[in-house]
């Protein structure tokens, strides 16, 4: 049974009991109408207030503020998960800087002359334009790569790629003194960074050393996304699919700053300069507008969403500041519990430093070199006995790995510990 079994998967990943078993009653027959979930109309009334809920319950959580005009976010909701907003972000931050450079080559030349705005622009996009990424694990890095595949490896700085001083693995965030930035930061449109790497178990220990009113921040959140506050008004953009702590598959979960939507490039100019235009399902302004319903939105996935979020918010107990830190609180005890034992013998030896280790996802290895395929295996195996589910690492680096997700009670958790406990005593 679900009550029985503890499962630790990196995502897709577990989700309240309580959710699913309301959800399979609102799959057959949604408030009573008759009518399930999937089957209503996204333009329906009742989509109109699952979206509106779940925008309204996720601004209490993070405290975003979602005020008109340029300082208020959008919430928005997409498909084509974290890996579409890889090029989302691609998209929209090329053409904002083009704007901006745009507006500015007018006034320096005092001159609308298409064709000499155009010769300046062209030129500066050829001389100047860059996206800065910080590479701290295999998602960052895929991002990067896309990035070079829209708009040319010329144009992607690679600030930070954690590998090279870590023997070629990631498992560290190099001090803020060895990033090599675009220096000037009228150049740089965006610093783009994931917060948390799912496969790797880093994440950053706070808000990156960035100047955030020089640079357009945005962040990949897919797999820590509602378990810690964020301060929102540092970034453009915050991205993340909600399959892993907030959902089901199928939506991904963007905030957009307002000012952001109205300065962007226009397509024709973009093809004109040979920068890419995005489908318009990724497009943020076309989405925003549209109340993310420009094209059929799986509104069940979003109803999922909504329901996590208002559990999250039944549980907050601070009647000021951000709701989610309840959470937050729980999942640093949570991941203090696995750490701490992971910690104590010497047999497991935790991948990435101690200043960035993930409180969502936590790998480790065990034993040494000649032995840890054996004992992993051992280890994995009698989890698998005992119902400790999905404790695999990612295929492309091996090893273990416990995904602390917000819906892994402190109860399975503290039945992890307990093996990871017995497991090294046996060893010794
Ligand atoms: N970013 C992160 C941090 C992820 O963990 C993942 C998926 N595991 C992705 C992006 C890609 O997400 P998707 O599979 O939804 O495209």
């Amino acid at each position: 049974s679900r009550e029985s079994v503890s499962y630790f998967g990196a995502g897709p990943a577990p989700l309240p009991t309580a959710v699913l078993e309301k959800a399979s009653q609102v799959l057959l027959n949604y408030n009573d109408c008759g009518i399930g979930i999937t089957e209503i109309s996204h333009r329906s009334a009742d989509a109109e207030n699952i979206l509106k809920d779940t925008k309204s319950a996720l601004a209490q959580l993070l405290d975003i503020p979602t005020q008109e005009g340029p300082d208020g976010y959008k919430i928005i909701f997409l498909q084509g998960g974290g890996s579409g907003e890889f090029s989302a972000s691609v998209y929209h931050m090329t053409a904002l800087w083009v704007e901006k450079r745009r507006l500015e080559i007018v006034k320096e030349l005092g001159s609308e002359d298409d064709t000499k705005v155009f010769e300046a622009l062209r030129k500066a996009v050829d001389e100047e334009f860059k996206l800065d990424y910080l590479v701290t694990g295999s998602w960052s890095l895929k991002a990067s790569q896309e990035a070079a595949r829209l708009v040319g490896a010329n144009h992607v700085n690679v600030a930070i790629d954690s590998r090279k001083s870590n023997n070629g693995k990631f498992g560290t965030i190099p001090d803020e003194s060895k990033w090599s930035l675009t220096p000037n930061p009228a150049h740089s449109g965006m610093v783009y960074f994931c917060d948390n790497e799912t496969v790797d178990g880093v994440e950053f220990p706070a808000f990156p050393k960035v100047d955030a009113d020089e640079y357009n921040i945005i962040a990949d959140m897919s797999s820590n996304f509602l378990s810690r506050k964020v301060d929102v008004k540092k970034y453009a953009a915050i991205f993340g699919g909600a399959q892993k702590n907030v959902g089901t598959t199928g939506i991904t979960i963007a905030i957009i700053k307002n000012s952001l939507l109205t300065q962007l490039a226009k397509p024709d100019l973009l093809r004109k300069l040979n920068l890419p235009v995005g489908p318009v399902v990724l497009d943020w302004p076309t989405i925003a507008k549209n109340n993310s319903l420009y094209n059929t939105l799986p509104i069940f996935d979003v109803w999922i969403a909504g329901q996590v979020m208002q559990s999250l918010l039944s549980k907050a107990t601070s009647s000021s500041g951000p709701k989610i830190a309840t959470q937050q609180a729980e999942s640093e005890h949570k991941a203090a519990l696995l750490y701490g034992v992971l910690d104590k013998y010497s047999v497991f030896n935790v991948v990435p430093d101690k200043s960035v280790r993930s409180k969502m996802n936590i790998c480790f290895r065990i034993g040494g070199e000649s032995d840890r395929d054996d004992k992993e295996k051992k280890f994995l195996a009698g989890a698998n006995e005992r119902l400790l589910m999905g404790c695999k690492g990612h295929r492309s680096v091996g090893g273990c790995r416990i995904s602390n997700y917000n819906a892994v009670s402190v109860e399975k958790v503290e039945k992890l510990a307990k093996w990871l406990e017995e497991f090294a005593q046996q060893q010794q």
